[in-house]
C-alpha cells in the first residue's frame, strides 16, 4: 500500500492504521505515538490492544476474530489510553483493501477521537432521558387530567365537544356519548348523525345556533330535548363557542352539552311542589314569610296581608315593625321575646299569639318558623308560616270554659256524681259523692274504684261493665242495707260517656241519697191512708147520718106540715108561727141532708168515666131547670160542647149547679147565661157565665168550701153545698174549678176536664 504523506498524517489527529485480516498492525501513524506516548514500534502486531481500554478490548479483538464481510466497511467503537493514563472514545472506520482477486489483504481505517462528541452524546441522552422522564410524567398527568375531566364529566353529567371548522372533524368526549346513548366503540362522533338524537325543535335551534357560531362567531346556550337509541329521553342544556385563530378567522367550535334530566325532573317536581305548597298554604290560610336579619326586611305573601287586614304592598317587601306594630298589646313583649330567643338560638320558634287588624278585629294567629345560619352558626334569615287559628281559640277557650263549667257543676252538684275512665278510675267527683261515701280526706283523681272499694259486690262490677258497653243502667229506689242498720236508699243512674269520636270514655253515676225523700213518702202514703180512712169513716158517717136523719126528720116535718094544715087558725097565732117554722126548718133540714148525702157520696156512689157528651149533659141540666128559666125570663146561650170521659150524672150536677146559681144570683137585668167550651193542650176548659150580681175577690176562694154562703136565706135561699160539690166533682175527674167575676156585672165559673181518657181520681 501506499503510505501517505508524512507531512499531512502528521497534520492528522486521528490514529491511522493498516492492519492484516487478522488484526495484525502493518502501520500505525505517528499519531499514534503522541496519543498513547508509545513508540508505534511498540504497538505494531497485536501490541496496539494493550492501549485499548480493558472493558473493551475482548470487543476489539473479537472484530477480527470472526470472518468480514468484505464489502462491508467497518465501524467500531472503542477507549483508547492516551499519555496521560485517560481513556478517550474513538470511533474507528475501516476499508478494507484487495488485491487483484478481490480478496482482503488488509484494513485501512481511521480511529477518531470522539470523546467530546461522546460526552455531548450522553448530555444529550441524558438530557433526552430527563426529558422523555419529563414527557411520560407530564403525559401521565395529563392523562390524569383526562380521566379527572372524565370523570368530572361523568359527574356532572356534562359531555364535551369540539369541531375543526377547515377539516370538519369532530371530537366527542367519553361522556358526551354516554348522554346522548351511543357506544364510542361502534359509534363515530358525526355532527350530522345527532338529526336522529334530538327532537325536531331542538335541532332546528341546535344548527340554526351552530351555523351563527361558524358564521358570527356568536356563543350559545339554551335547552333541548333528545332521544337515545334506546328511546330514553333526555333533556340537556347545549352551550357553544368559536375558537378564532390568530387572524380572528372561526378555526374551531367547542362546546358542551349537560345532561340535565334529573336537575329538569327535580326542577319541574319543585316547581309542582312549590306550586303545591302555595295551593295548600292559600287554601288553608296559611302565610309564609321571610325575614332577613340584616337588612331588616321582612317578605310577606298575599295571603300574609290577608291575615293582618293589611294592604298589599309591591313585592311584598316590608320591615319587621310591620309585624311589631300588629301585634297585640298583650302578647307583644312574649311574642317579640321568643323571636328573640329563636335568632339567638334557643327554643324554636313555634308559638301563638294576637294580632290587632287595622279594623280593630283581635285574630288569634299561630305562628312557626326556621332560622338559618351560615356555616358559623351566624343567624342569616327566619322563614316561617302564620295562620289564623282563632277560631280554634275560641273553640279551645270555650272548650276550657265548658269544662270548667262542667267541673263546678259535678263538684258542688247536691248530688252525688262520679266520672270514670274505662278502667273504672276516677276523673272527677261532686263533694256530695265525699262526703255520701264517706271519702273525705282521701286522693280520689286518678285511683280505680274498686281500688277504693275492695269489697263491691259483684253485681256492681257486672254493671259498671254493662254501662262500659254502652247500656244506661238505673234504678228509681234501690236499698242498701247499711252496715250500722237501717237500710239507705239510693237512686242512681249510670252512663257512659263518648269521646269525641265516638268511643266509649268511661262512665258517669249519679246516686241520689233519697231516704229522706222515701221517709217522707212513707210518711205521707201513712197519713195519706190515714187520711183516706178517716176521709171514709166520716163518709159513711156523713151517709149514715143523714140517711138515718131522713128519717126521724121526715117524721117530724109530717107532723108539723099536718099540724100547719090541719091546725092552722086553730092555735093562736105565734103558735101558727111557730109551726111555720118548724115546717120551714125541717124542710130546710132536708135539704141539707140530701146535700150532705150527694156530697159524701161523689166519690163513693159515683159511676165510671165514660165518653159523654158535654151538650147533652148540659141539655138535661138546663131541662131540670126549665121552670126558673122560664120564670127568670133567662136568656141561654150554649155553644158547642166537647166529648168528654166523665161520669154523666155527676157532669151533670156541676151544670145544673153552676147555672142554678146563675139564675139563683141574677140582678135586676134578665139573667144572660154563655156556656161554652175551649181547650189547651191537656184539657177542656168549660165556663159558665152570667151577668149576674158578683162575687167580691176576697170571696173566690172561700165560695167553694161546704156550707160557705155570702148571704142570708132571706136574701137568696141555699145551703151552701152546690159549689164544695161541684169542686169535689170537678177534682174526683182530675179538674180544677175556679171563679171571675165584677161585682155588679157578672160571674164566670170556670172548670176543666182533662181530654186524655180521665182517671177517677179517688
Ligand atoms: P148556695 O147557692 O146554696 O148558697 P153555693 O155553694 O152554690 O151555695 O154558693 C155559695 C155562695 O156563692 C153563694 O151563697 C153565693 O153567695 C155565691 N154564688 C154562687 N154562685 C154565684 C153566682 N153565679 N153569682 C153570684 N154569687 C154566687
Amino acid at each position: 500500500m501506499r503510505a501517505l504523506p508524512p507531512d499531512l498524517v502528521s497534520m492528522l489527529s486521528d490514529l491511522l492504521w493498516v492492519c492484516a485480516p487478522d488484526g495484525r498492525s502493518l502501520y500505525l501513524s505517528e499519531s499514534w505515538s503522541k496519543y498513547t506516548g508509545k513508540a508505534v514500534d511498540a504497538l505494531m502486531g497485536m501490541a496496539w490492544v494493550e492501549c485499548i481500554h480493558p472493558d473493551d478490548r475482548a470487543g476489539a479483538r473479537a472484530l477480527w476474530s470472526g470472518p468480514f464481510d468484505g464489502a462491508l466497511s467497518h465501524r467500531a467503537e472503542f477507549r483508547i489510553e492516551g499519555v496521560d493514563g485517560g481513556f478517550h472514545w474513538f470511533r474507528s472506520h475501516a476499508m478494507p483493501v484487495r488485491d487483484g482477486s478481490g480478496a482482503v489483504t488488509s484494513w485501512a481505517g481511521s480511529s477518531r477521537d470522539v470523546q467530546d462528541l461522546k460526552e455531548v452524546h450522553e448530555r444529550l441522552a441524558r438530557a433526552n432521558e430527563v426529558l422523555e422522564a419529563h414527557v411520560t410524567e407530564r403525559t401521565s398527568a395529563l392523562q390524569e387530567v383526562n380521566n379527572q375531566l372524565a370523570i368530572a364529566q361523568s359527574v356532572a353529567h356534562m359531555g364535551s365537544w369540539s369541531f375543526n371548522v377547515a377539516s370538519d372533524e369532530v371530537e366527542w368526549s367519553e361522556e358526551l356519548f354516554r348522554i346522548v346513548g351511543l357506544d364510542e366503540r361502534t359509534a363515530a362522533p358525526n355532527y350530522a348523525a345527532q338529526e336522529k338524537i334530538f327532537a325536531p325543535l331542538s335541532w332546528a335551534k341546535l344548527t340554526a345556533a351552530v351555523g351563527r357560531c361558524i358564521e358570527l362567531g356568536e356563543p350559545y346556550e339554551f335547552e333541548l330535548e333528545l332521544t337515545r337509541p334506546n328511546n330514553e329521553r333526555r333533556t340537556a342544556i347545549a352551550r357553544g363557542r368559536a375558537v378564532r385563530d390568530a387572524n380572528g378567522a372561526v378555526r374551531q367550535l367547542v362546546g358542551t352539552l349537560h345532561d340535565v334530566t334529573e336537575l329538569v325532573v327535580a326542577r319541574r317536581t319543585q316547581e309542582q311542589l312549590a306550586e303545591r305548597l302555595r295551593l295548600a298554604t292559600t287554601s288553608a290560610g296559611v302565610g309564609i314569610w321571610e325575614f332577613t336579619l340584616g337588612a331588616d326586611s321582612l317578605l310577606w305573601d298575599r295571603q300574609m296581608y290577608s291575615l293582618y287586614g293589611l294592604e298589599p304592598q309591591p313585592g311584598g317587601i316590608e320591615k319587621r315593625s310591620v309585624w311589631d306594630t300588629s301585634l297585640h298589646p298583650g302578647d307583644h313583649l312574649r311574642a317579640t321575646e321568643e323571636l328573640r330567643v329563636a335568632i339567638a338560638g334557643g327554643a324554636p320558634f313555634d308559638t301563638s299569639f294576637r294580632i290587632v287588624r287595622p279594623d280593630g278585629g283581635v285574630r288569634h294567629l299561630r305562628a312557626a318558623a326556621v332560622v338559618i345560619r351560615d356555616v358559623d352558626g351566624v343567624p342569616l334569615r327566619m322563614v316561617g308560616v302564620n295562620w289564623d287559628v282563632t277560631s280554634e281559640r275560641v273553640t279551645e277557650m270555650a272548650l276550657v270554659e265548658s269544662k270548667a263549667l262542667l267541673d263546678l257543676f259535678v263538684r258542688h252538684a247536691p248530688v252525688a256524681i262520679a266520672m270514670f275512665d274505662t278502667e273504672m278510675r276516677y276523673l272527677q267527683t261532686s263533694e256530695q259523692w265525699v262526703t255520701d261515701y264517706k271519702l273525705t280526706g282521701q286522693p280520689l283523681i286518678g285511683r280505680s274504684h274498686y281500688e277504693v272499694f275492695p269489697d263491691i259486690p259483684e253485681r256492681w262490677k257486672a254493671i259498671h261493665q254493662r254501662v262500659l258497653a254502652g247500656a244506661t243502667e238505673r234504678c228509681a229506689e234501690d236499698p242498701f242495707p247499711r252496715a250500722s242498720g237501717g237500710t239507705v236508699w239510693l237512686q242512681w243512674e249510670a252512663r257512659a260517656w263518648h269521646h269525641g269520636d265516638g268511643t266509649v270514655g268511661g262512665l258517669v253515676f249519679f246516686t241520689q241519697d233519697i231516704s229522706a225523700r222515701k221517709y217522707m213518702e212513707q210518711l205521707l202514703e201513712t197519713r195519706k191512708e190515714r187520711l183516706e180512712r178517716s176521709n171514709k169513716d166520716l163518709e159513711q158517717f156523713a151517709a149514715a147520718a143523714s140517711h138515718d136523719l131522713q128519717e126521724p126528720l121526715r117524721a117530724v116535718s109530717g107532723c108539723a106540715q099536718i099540724l100547719q094544715t090541719q091546725y092552722k087558725g086553730q092555735l093562736d097565732p105565734a103558735a101558727d108561727a111557730l109551726i111555720g117554722h118548724i115546717v120551714d126548718g125541717a124542710s130546710r133540714m132536708r135539704a141539707l141532708i140530701t146535700g150532705l148525702l150527694t156530697f159524701s157520696r161523689v166519690s163513693s156512689h159515683g159511676e165510671p168515666f165514660r165518653m159523654t157528651d158535654s151538650a147533652e149533659v148540659c141539655r138535661s141540666a138546663l131541662a131540670n131547670l126549665s121552670a126558673s128559666i122560664e120564670e127568670s125570663g133567662a136568656v141561654i146561650e150554649m155553644q158547642s160542647l166537647p166529648e168528654v170521659q166523665a161520669d154523666p150524672s155527676q157532669l151533670a150536677q156541676v151544670f145544673q149547679n153552676l147555672i142554678g146559681n146563675a139564675l139563683k144570683y141574677r140582678s135586676k137585668a134578665p139573667p144572660v147565661i154563655r156556656i161554652s167550651a175551649s181547650q189547651n193542650d191537656e184539657d177542656w176548659v168549660f165556663c159558665v157565665q152570667d151577668n149576674g150580681i158578683g162575687i167580691e175577690s176576697v170571696y173566690f176562694e172561700k165560695i167553694f168550701a161546704l156550707f160557705q154562703r155570702l148571704h142570708t136565706r132571706d136574701e137568696y135561699p141555699g145551703t151552701g153545698i152546690g159549689l164544695a160539690l161541684c169542686q169535689k166533682i170537678i177534682e174526683r175527674h182530675r179538674g180544677r174549678i175556679w171563679v171571675e167575676s165584677n161585682v155588679g156585672h157578672g160571674t164566670i165559673f170556670f172548670f176543666t176536664l182533662p181530654k186524655s181518657s180521665g182517671v177517677d181520681a179517688r
